[in-house]
């Protein structure tokens, strides 16, 4: 009893708003939009076992993961120990309790939730249509604040920063966070939205016939920005899964120039205060995001200073000057070179999480360097403000519409005749 629901035969693409008919595909094959490359669709063989298998270990594994010794350091005979809880648990203590909810948010309660999700979903436990179709919004609105994978390049960072001052070694729990990391990632690869929308309920049919190759707006036709439902554009709510939405995201450009402005303003004391405070025999060293990626660097770890640099500097910053151009681009200046802008508006939205290594490292250096009177490591405002740039970027790049970018194009070359 493999599908039993009659999978929908059209898609409208969600980043250039093409009309594509979806070819038969073969287990394992995705379906690329013609114009923009996008990953329209992929067809798993086995998309209820695979992913339910993914997930159940990958729970598992998060279990063992918070039972025990996470990492641990020794400095002239002190030796210290945390558990992954004890990461948030000091921040908590010290007055950043923000600092702490964003991590246990998305270092663990987001990725545990979408997988228990998944489970339920993939599976078809008995739920009401209502349960599951407000389930499945959630789940893929918070797909993208997972951030299990770059906590752990977090840690390994981190582990590089302290070999300077000790020896420092992984616990029990160590190997199965890394297994978590790689399953969640596995799980969400192995379920399709398309495929899981369809699945949850038929797509709604569309009064007019269907024109190929054709853009969505030019046909008054709407992709449903949750479940890919093609909707009629002047239909406020969808019918399947009772997302508002209208033929372009309202005020894109304002929204995301609104954000844009506030992660710019942020910026300067993220990058003016210090990230956190070095408290070495009673000696108190503040350090700014620049001031530690200057020492790694004079130590002689150039590849982790270039991570650093890279993930907390460099992108963040072609982030904002990326997400400008686009919005200018969208209103009508610039060469009009849609693929271009495209590629950028592509990787402004893989990268943007990954600026968040640094705000981990923090977390795992003042949790794991509490020395007594040796060595002690505190977060300083510079890391929240830090963290909130990423997010409202984050936010930023989310309410662009990439449609803009493609609206001014002929599109005569696709058209199917
Ligand atoms: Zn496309
Ligand atoms: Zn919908």
């Amino acid at each position: 009893m493999c599908e039993h629901h009659h999978a929908t035969r059209h898609i409208l693409c969600t980043q250039c708003d093409l009309l594509v008919a979806l070819p038969p595909l073969q287990h394992g094959h995705k379906a690329a939009c013609p114009r923009c490359g996008t990953t329209l669709t992929t067809q798993w063989d086995e998309p209820r076992q695979r992913p339910t298998a993914y997930a159940l270990v990958a729970l598992f594994m998060l279990l063992l993961s918070n039972l025990f010794p996470f990492v641990n350091m020794k400095v002239a005979g002190v030796t210290s120990e945390v558990t992954l809880l004890e990461i948030p648990g000091v921040m908590f203590s010290e007055d950043y309790a923000s600092l702490g909810t964003i991590f246990l948010l998305f270092v663990q309660l987001v990725p545990a939730f979408c997988l228990v999700t998944i489970l339920l979903l993939v599976n078809r436990v008995r739920m009401s249509l209502r349960v599951k179709t407000f389930l499945a919004r959630i789940l893929f609105q918070l797909k993208t604040w997972g951030m299990a994978e770059i906590f752990l390049a977090g840690v390994l960072v981190s582990f590089v920063k302290l070999m300077a001052y000790g020896d420092v070694g992984i616990g029990s729990s160590f190997i199965p966070w890394c297994l978590f990391c790689l399953l969640q990632l596995r799980t969400m690869q192995c379920v399709d939205r398309h495929w899981l929308w369809d699945d949850i309920s038929p797509a709604p049919l569309p009064a007019a016939p269907l024109r190929v190759g054709v853009t969505g707006i030019r046909q008054g036709l709407r992709s449903c920005p949750c479940c890919t439902a093609i909707v009629a554009a002047n239909e406020p709510v969808c019918p399947r899964c009772h997302t508002r939405g209208y033929v372009r995201r309202r005020n894109s450009l304002q929204w995301t120039m609104a954000l844009l402005v506030t992660s710019i303003l942020l910026y300067l004391p993220a990058n003016i205060l210090p990230i956190m405070i070095t408290d070495l025999l009673g000696d108190q060293m503040p350090s700014t995001i620049l001031a530690g990626v200057i020492l790694l660097w004079s130590e002689g770890s150039y590849p982790v200073a270039l991570v650093i640099f890279i993930a907390s500097i460099m992108v963040p910053t072609l982030k904002m000057i990326a997400i400008a151009w686009l919005c200018w681009d969208a209103k009508g200046h610039g060469r009009r070179d849609s693929e271009r802008m495209h590629f950028i508006y592509e990787i402004v939205e893989f990268v943007g999480r990954w600026s968040m290594i640094d705000v981990f490292v923090i977390a795992v250096l003042s949790a794991l360097v509490r020395m007594g009177g040796l060595m002690n490591i505190y977060p300083a405002m510079g890391a929240l403000m830090f963290a909130l740039v990423v997010i409202i970027t984050m936010f930023a790049a989310m309410t662009f519409d990439p449609r803009l970018t493609w609206d001014r194009e002929p599109e005569s070359s696709h058209e199917e005749s």
